[in-house]
């Protein structure tokens, strides 16, 4: 059985036995793709930050799939390099990336939605756990998961955000197992794109499956350890 099913059986299994089945979701480049708000950050920043025709006809040619970790890596593929240009375009690219106004450009990973509702369906619990920060992402984030059509109204579900925009992202995560485990359910999976993130959700979560989605992570990511799964799409066979 493939391991989508799997972890869905197991959610029914658990679920009919009594206890509370919780499966664990990243955000950013799991179940959500960061493409569309690099994307559409570029291309303000040609028409507003950086006139150059040259570059921006090379924006124009770029679409979502060019897109992986670093906003600025589809202009140097295409030998658009000047490092005032790079410099100019990432602090463009942070003040905006993370800001609630741009996340109107989030869409869902393939399969994604489906996938979470089949979780929640079977009596599964979703928990978003996500490195976005509260005060300049939250309202952003709860409105883009509700106009995606994850499940997030319907009392099945709940989204923990970083207190602050400084505080390191794995401290974050790992402590957040704590919450997880004070939910008092069983931890039935784990999905993240960071293989950091999924060591230590294995290392504090040992009878869970952990699925690492997709290849974007950070350029300084460990190697994920063999025990954790790998799959392309959420898409059900
Ligand atoms: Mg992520």
């Amino acid at each position: 059985m493939a391991i989508l099913d799997e972890i869905l059986d197991r959610v029914s299994r658990t679920r009919a036995s009594g206890r509370l089945p919780v499966v664990v979701f990243d955000l950013d480049s799991t179940l959500i793709e960061t493409a569309p708000r690099h994307l559409a950050i570029l291309r303000e920043f040609v028409a507003e930050a950086w006139p150059d025709p040259s570059v921006a006809e090379v924006v124009a040619g770029l679409t979502t799939a060019d897109f992986g970790w670093a906003v600025g890596a589809p202009l140097r593929r295409r030998g658009v390099d000047s490092p005032e240009l790079h410099e100019a375009l990432i602090r463009f690219w942070f003040e905006r990336f993370f800001d609630s106004d741009y996340l109107r450009h989030d869409t869902a990973a393939p399969g994604a939605v489906e996938f979470v509702r089949a979780v929640v369906e079977r009596g599964g619990f979703a928990y978003y756990l996500t490195a976005r920060h509260l005060p300049e992402m939250g309202l952003g984030t709860v409105q883009s998961l509700i106009k995606l059509g994850f499940p997030y109204l319907d009392g099945c579900s709940t989204l923990q955000l970083k207190p602050s925009k400084s505080d390191g992202d794995a401290p974050f995560k790992r402590a957040a197992h704590a919450a997880i485990a004070a939910l008092g359910g069983e931890v039935i999976a784990t999905f993240e794109n960071e293989p950091g993130h999924l060591n230590a959700l294995l290392d504090d979560f040992p009878a869970a499956a952990h699925v690492r989605y997709g290849h974007v992570h950070s350029p300084d990511a460990p190697a994920p350890r063999p025990e954790i799964h790998h799959i392309e799409s959420f898409r059900l066979a």
